[in-house]
């Protein structure tokens, strides 16, 4: 029987909550298949760890993950540390050395979940957002001088290179064209921007021609998040720098019903490293320790995982199972309007994998 090792890192506040959920729902659905099994490694990494070794994570923490076969995220963030010591100290110290450039972000209305968009359907909405993961402007450089005094100064540098911005635009026309309508949007900010997003343009052209089945077209982001609320059944992959993308996929979050649904992958494509998966939300400091966080965006997480180690089958019976719960309002949870819990939720789902026949 296959092993896969998983390193799980709950990280701070509810992600502690969603990604027990989701290590119980894996379980069930292996012991459903009976052809792999999952061994769990959990790591108490994130703000808690902090307070005590003034540290986010190990010093050798990514030597302790480097060879397992993913990783499952929750969340890092911590009402009591500055959110870029949470999350430049754990996931951006996970994401850049291992190289995670491709941050794929699949959002799609699932049944029985209503958009606030009037009438919009997933039929109109069924997008995927690559987030370019390495660069941009979360690249850390930068810096801060005279702080405190009236003649402090701070830079944040968007810092691109023409090799990260060729591998992230040719890794979404390939995604691009394994999707039925074959369809990409470059998103920048080439009219303002004039330097680097210059530069994403016309490598995005360049790219084109080696996908002449694909169908692209660029967007500025600030018409592009225009596009999305009044068009939306225009668009169907979507790529865009770190930062835009950022934005663009909460929003994408939010229009397919709530954040607490959305799902992401972190990959390396080439394998060289392991990747990371884990739900778009953050930490929900007003809902930790309520036992109500959605556990829905941690379930689709695991299908991109399951996808990832080529456990396809296992991948669609799990995203039937959510899709069946999803249906049934008595299953939603309070930022979908209704009144379960995480727990029900996750039950629902174990129930509905083990009597799936799929
Ligand atoms: P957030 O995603 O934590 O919360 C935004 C809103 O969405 C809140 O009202 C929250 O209750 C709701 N929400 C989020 N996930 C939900 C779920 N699963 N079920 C129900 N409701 C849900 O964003 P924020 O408030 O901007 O950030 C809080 C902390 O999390 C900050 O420290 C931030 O830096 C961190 N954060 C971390 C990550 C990450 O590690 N990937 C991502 C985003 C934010
Ligand atoms: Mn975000």
């Amino acid at each position: 029987m296959k092993t896969y090792k998983i390193a799980a890192i709950p990280g701070d506040g509810i992600g502690t909550e969603v990604v027990s959920a989701g290590v119980e729902v894996l379980d069930a659905l292996a012991k459903r298949d009976g052809g792999f099994k999952f061994e769990v490694d959990n790591f108490d990494w994130g703000g808690e760890y902090y307070k005590k070794h003034g540290r986010m994570m190990p010093d050798n923490g990514r030597e302790q993950i480097r060879n397992h076969d993913a990783i499952l995220f929750g969340s890092a963030g911590h009402p009591e540390i500055p959110d870029h010591i949470t999350l430049w100290g754990l996931r951006l110290a996970i994401c850049q050395p291992f190289d995670q450039y491709a941050n794929v972000r699949p959002t799609r209305i699932l049944p029985g979940i209503v958009s606030p968009l009037r009438k919009v359907t997933n039929k109109e909405l069924d997008w995927v957002i690559i987030r370019e993961n390495s660069e941009g402007e979360y690249a850390g450089v930068g810096g801060r001088v005279h702080q405190g005094s009236s003649l402090e100064a701070a830079t944040d540098v968007a810092m691109f290179t023409r090799a990260g911005v060729q591998r992230i635009i040719r890794f979404a026309f390939k995604l691009a064209q394994s999707r039925p309508r074959k369809l990409l949007t470059v998103v920048t900010k080439s009219n303002a921007q004039r330097h680097a997003m210059v530069m994403w343009d016309e490598i995005a052209k360049e790219v084109a021609a080696e996908f002449p089945d694909v169908t692209w077209d660029k967007m500025l982001v600030d018409a592009m998040s225009v596009r999305m609320v009044m068009r939306p059944e225009s668009l169907d992959t979507i790529v865009a720098t770190n930062l835009h993308a950022d934005i663009l996929s909460d929003l994408a979050a939010a229009l397919a019903g709530s954040l607490g649904i959305a799902p992401t992958a972190n990959l390396n494509p080439e394998r060289d490293f392991p990747s990371m998966f884990e739900p778009i939300h953050g930490s929900a400091f007003d809902i930790t320790g309520k036992g109500v966080a959605n556990p829905v965006g941690t379930f689709w997480t695991a299908v991109m995982m399951l996808d990832h180690l080529g456990e396809r089958d296992a991948a669609s019976r799990l995203m039937n199972a959510v899709e069946r719960v999803t249906a049934d309002e008595r299953y939603h949870t309070p930022d979908l309007g209704g009144k379960a819990r995480t727990a029900d939720v996750t039950a629902a789902v174990i129930e509905a994998i083990q009597g799936s026949n799929v």
